[in-house]
């Protein structure tokens, strides 16, 4: 088994799907779209191929090859944690930009990096997540400070961040040649795996124009499902943060309310529960809270390109930059540790090795 019908199988049907979108965005038929967060076939496609060719599709399975939650990636990926793990080196940082501020989620570490590449014209485009009437993420190329601040924040729910990039032609024409991007790790490994897979074949695809990937901090994401569960004023939301006490929803009124993690539990994705990667390996620049003071980004530099880029931003006084306690080092460490150790238990059980 092959191509779509392959991941549906192995990878939807088991609910290990992270929404990410990269199976859309590969597809050189633009044979799968993302609905409700879920890669679906093109029906009317599907047949036209198969009364032609016999075949449900090209059967160039590279949807299979570029899906982070495809075999041998799993072991591809502890391989590669045993070599990029936490190297111990992380910063706290935060911006000195006051529109930043006022806006982001953290420190504002992530908004700055991109206003720097798009003010610098070493970018042309930067695919974040921006916000609809119900709070859920959608993913856009920013291509102005107005794009970046609007999408400034974390939200918990799924954006399937390379959705918009299924069309490589339409984004040249667009006057996107170099892109940046932010997701979580599941989603930063994915543009890994397929850099690797299309640079070795040379092919044209969108994540060759993907120069920066800012990867995200993540212990787990929820279902769409505890947006619609929750009876609250969206309009009114500020913004979303997962602390302690559960996740904190505050609104422009400065009104709080919390949904306690006994709740959480019930819409986190099941997929999130194999994922052994806490701190964006495979990205230029890894950023989240963990370890920091309130108001502080973490920030974990990962490639050459990652590490001039935070140096410039210093030097530039775009961020301030300081050491991380050891009382930070030992939390990023142990919740590393945990969501390593959570996922081999689950993949264990799956394989039914328990
Ligand atoms: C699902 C999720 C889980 C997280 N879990 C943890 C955690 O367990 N521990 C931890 O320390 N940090 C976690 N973080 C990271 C943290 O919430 C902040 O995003 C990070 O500290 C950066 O802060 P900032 O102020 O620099 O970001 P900002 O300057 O506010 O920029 C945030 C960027 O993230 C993008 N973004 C927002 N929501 C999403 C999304 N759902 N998918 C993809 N991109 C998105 C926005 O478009 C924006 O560009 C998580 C983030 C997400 C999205
Ligand atoms: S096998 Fe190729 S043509 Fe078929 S769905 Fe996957 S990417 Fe598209
Ligand atoms: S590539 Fe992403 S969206 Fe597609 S099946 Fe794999 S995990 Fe799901
Ligand atoms: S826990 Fe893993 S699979 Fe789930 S959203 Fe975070 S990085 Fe992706």
């Amino acid at each position: 088994m092959n191509g779509y019908d392959q991941l549906l199988k192995e990878v939807i049907d088991a609910d290990i799907c992270v929404s990410c979108g990269n199976c859309a965005a590969v597809c050189p038929l633009q044979y799968i779209s993302i609905v409700d967060n879920k890669p679906v076939q093109d029906t009317q496609k599907r047949s036209e191929i198969e009364s032609r060719s016999g075949l449900a599709c090209n059967d160039c399975n590279i949807c299979v090859m570029s899906c982070p939650r495809i075999e041998p990636s799993y072991f591809w990926q502890k391989k590669e944690l045993e070599r990029a793990k936490y190297d111990g080196k992380p910063k706290a940082a935060r911006t000195t930009y006051q529109p930043i501020k006022d806006v982001c989620q953290d420190g504002g570490v992530v908004t700055t990096i991109f206003k720097y590449l798009l003010d610098n014209n070493l970018v042309d485009g930067v695919v974040v997540s921006q916000y609809n009437e119900n709070c859920a993420p959608v993913p856009v190329v920013a291509a102005t400070e107005e794009d970046l601040l609007s999408a400034a924040g974390s939200r918990y729910t799924v954006s399937s961040i390379y959705s918009p990039l299924t069309d490589l032609k339409k984004l040249k024409d667009k006057g996107y040649e170099r892109l940046a991007i932010v997701g979580t790790p599941c989603q930063i490994y994915a543009l890994r795996k397929t850099q690797a897979i299309y640079n070795r074949r040379n092919m044209l695809i969108p994540h060759n124009i993907i120069t920066f990937a800012v990867g995200l901090f993540c212990k787990g994401q929820f279902d769409d499902q505890i947006l619609q569960s929750i009876d609250i004023d969206k309009a009114g939301v500020a913004g979303f943060d997962v602390k302690k006490e559960g996740m904190i929803i505050s609104f422009k009124d400065g009104k709080k309310k919390i949904i306690t993690h006994e709740e959480l539990d019930k819409y986190t994705r099941a997929g999130c529960s194999v994922c052994p990667d806490f701190t964006s390996v495979y990205a230029d620049i890894s950023v989240g809270s963990e370890g920091s003071p309130k108001g502080w980004s973490t920030v974990i530099t990962r490639t050459e390109k990652g590490r001039q880029l935070y140096q410039k931003l210093i030097d530039k006084e775009l961020i301030e930059s300081a050491e991380v306690d050891e009382k930070g080092h030992d939390s990023i460490e142990r919740t590393l540790r945990q969501k390593e150790e959570r996922s081999r238990v689950n993949i264990e059980k799956r394989l039914g090795l328990t």
